[in-house]
């Protein structure tokens, strides 16, 4: 059927579609080192350096690749994956591991045939689910109104919900788990996905085709309306009025709609002002950066997702070092399981750290534990642990804890939550009080302050 050569060809059109759909760094990481080296019988043999990269490949990009070749090939050629053996006879150097079985791609378009649902060449990512995002204190609250509008679209007062955050922190996630959650419920059957630039684009090819009606009357059609994105509708007039239509209608429909935003929304600029007030009317939530603990959790989770047993300094010196965000924590995680696959070396800790500081960052020291800035604090102000996370109020006592809970804030990546564990099971509350007393006695009071800033300084110095 095919002749020898066009094994390359076939490849290397896969590549160019796999290349846009995977970010830079897992297309550099995971896709350039496979080599397409023959087909025959059906199969397009492809040879990948060793057993655990394929068992990677396997595990994350089995539809990326099988569904890439459908795409080029439109028939069912299937993938079978040979590992380069270094140190037996030449004649056995390559193994073959396994191949996929011919139909087990199954496209989203099938899924979505099934539900009933319509997308326009976004795809919904089957992992971004509610169980696989890890909650924590920067991100509760927008989670939870994801999961009560995916429970009842349309029918809860968050319409529209918006969801606004930095990039990297989890809103497309959000974003398409209340789609998946919705449809694997039953709550919906039509969901559409879309980023604001997709729509965009469609936007613009259906006033070049005459065809804006059908444009609408797709959008009109669904249950919910997930959009991805908005600030790309800054600026883009005739799409945010079709919008601005669209949106009309399905709120009077009673259907949901839920939106994305790197920024609050009365901070987007170019966006007309029937639109933003539509959005102030609805519920705004955010997501923060994630805390220590939270990047922590992250870092677990994916690490047993993937079946690796991470040793615990090394997801702590990660989750002290990445703290961007999560896209970032993810990326790390790839490069420092690539590295350890290429260089055939265990994930310890100095892989971690030669990693870290090839990607030119670099590292945090350590942050100071709270245990020691309790210790600093107790011996500055000649009070023992006991009482300084006791119930005592003399001035003294009262005056070194918050000051405690002030740096402890300042010096840890904790969580209000946590510094109040760490205070006699304080409530979070306490510790939010204490450090705005702190601040603002530090500004009427320069004794108080001279006396903070001294024992500010010994806790840097216990980095
Ligand atoms: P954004 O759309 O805000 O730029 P994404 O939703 O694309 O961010 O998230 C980036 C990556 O981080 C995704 O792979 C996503 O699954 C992951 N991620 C984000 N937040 C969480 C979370 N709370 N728990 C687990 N994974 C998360
Ligand atoms: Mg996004």
């Amino acid at each position: 059927m095919y002749s020898t050569g066009d094994y390359q060809h076939i490849w290397g059109s896969c590549l160019q579609l796999i290349k846009g759909r995977v970010p830079p760094q897992t297309y550099s990481t995971w896709f350039q080192p496979i080599k397409a080296i023959s087909i025959t019988d059906g199969a397009l043999f492809l040879q990948v350096p060793n057993k655990f990269f394929y068992d990677w490949l396997d595990s994350h990009y089995k539809e990326t690749i099988q569904g890439s070749l459908r795409e080029v090939t439109g028939n069912g050629l299937v993938i079978k994956y040979t590992v380069l053996l270094t140190d037996v006879p030449s004649a056995e150097k390559e193994k073959i591991i396994e191949s996929i079985p011919e139909n087990y791609y199954r496209s989203t378009y099938l899924r979505s045939a099934q539900t009933g649902m319509i997308e326009r060449g976004t795809r919904i990512n089957e992992n971004y689910v509610f169980e696989n995002f890890v909650e924590g204190n920067s991100n509760q609250f927008a989670k939870a109104a994801s999961v009560a509008v995916a429970n009842n679209p349309g029918k809860t007062p968050f319409n529209p919900l918006v969801i606004y955050g930095g990039t990297g922190l989890g809103k497309t996630h959000l974003l398409q788990a209340i789609g998946n959650h919705a449809l694997s419920t039953g709550h919906a059957n039509k969901v559409v996905y879309v980023s604001s630039d997709t729509f965009t684009l469609d936007f613009i090819a259906a006033i070049q085709k005459n065809k804006t009606t059908d444009f609408s009357r797709y959008y009109r059609n669904v249950d919910i309306l997930l959009l991805d994105d908005i600030q790309f509708f800054q600026n883009k007039e005739q799409t945010q009025e079709q919008f601005f239509h669209i949106f009309n209608d399905l709120y009077q429909h009673n259907r949901q709609i839920v939106l994305t935003t790197d920024r609050p929304p009365m901070e987007l600029k170019g966006l007309q002002d029937r639109l933003l007030s539509r959005f102030q009317s609805s519920l705004t939530v955010d997501i923060q950066p994630p805390d220590l603990e939270t990047r922590i959790a992250i870092l677990n989770k994916k690490a047993t997702a993937d079946g690796l047993d991470l040793p615990y300094d090394v997801i702590e010196f990660i989750a002290e070092n990445v703290t961007s965000n999560i896209r970032e924590l993810e990326g790390f995680l790839i490069r420092m399981l690539a590295y350890s696959s290429l260089m055939q070396v265990d994930i310890e800790l100095d892989l971690a750290r030669k990693v870290f500081r090839e990607t030119g960052a670099v590292e945090k020291k350590g942050i100071v534990s709270i245990e020691d800035i309790q210790k600093i604090v107790g011996t500055s102000y000649s009070i023992n642990l006991d009482s300084l996370v006791g119930k005592s109020r003399t001035k003294e006592v009262a005056e070194a804890r918050m000051v405690a809970m002030y740096l402890a804030r300042e010096h840890t990546n904790l969580s209000l939550k946590t510094i109040g564990i760490y205070f006699g099971g304080r409530d979070h509350s306490t510790v939010v009080h204490a450090c705005k007393c702190v601040e603002d006695k530090k500004t009427e009071n320069s004794q108080f302050s001279v006396r903070v800033v001294s024992v500010q300084e010994k806790v840097r110095n216990a980095i």
